[in-house]
């Protein structure tokens, strides 16, 4: 079983220039989805979490699966002016401007051993708002894990002081 092969490529969408790794094939296919996770969680070796924070939006698939395997806390990162109670926030920049991403205030304790989940690591920035709003709150990052690295847009260099781990690497 190859998870690969359940990684399907849309060439231009949602920008002409973009390669968007579409992962709906892997969601839908239990065996798959089951071997994709089993990766995810080996990658931890045994390590304790107490706390999977997933980004918005692909991030809550596999980060809410991590949670219940790892019997842990889910804390879902997301878009602006979505979260009702109190926030923080962290900014990080796009190709053309800057947006930002909330967390609950209450959502991670100091000392919390914290895993985060996200679908891709692109450019990183994504990853790295995710950290900044975890640091804030005192968590401990015990890993950053994707189900996919672009390499070549060297992400990783944005988080290089957390341990990280892709399941796939293009
Ligand atoms: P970045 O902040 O550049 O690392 O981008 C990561 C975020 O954008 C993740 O939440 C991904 O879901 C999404 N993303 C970036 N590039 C792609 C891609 N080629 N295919 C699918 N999702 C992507």
């Amino acid at each position: 079983m190859k998870i690969e092969n359940y990684i399907r490529d849309i060439q231009g969408f949602p920008k002409k220039e973009i390669l968007f790794k579409d992962i709906t094939p892997l969601l839908n296919d239990a065996i798959a989805r089951k071997e994709a996770l089993s990766i995810l969680v080996g990658s931890l070796n045994g390590q304790n979490i107490d706390k999977v924070v997933g980004a918005e939006s692909r991030g809550f698939f596999f980060g809410i699966l991590l949670a219940q395997e790892l019997n842990a806390g889910f804390v879902p990162v997301r878009k602006p002016k979505k979260l009702p109670y109190e926030i923080i926030s962290a900014s990080y920049e796009l190709e053309y401007g800057i947006d930002s991403l909330e967390m609950h205030t209450d959502a991670i304790k100091k000392g919390d051993r914290v895993l985060i989940h996200d679908d891709v690591l692109a450019t990183g920035g994504t990853a790295k708002a995710v950290c900044e709003l975890v640091e804030k709150l005192g968590g401990e990052i015990v890993q950053c894990n994707f189900l996919m690295e672009l390499s070549f847009l060297n992400g990783r260099e944005k988080i290089k002081e957390h341990p990280i781990f892709a399941a796939i690497t293009y």
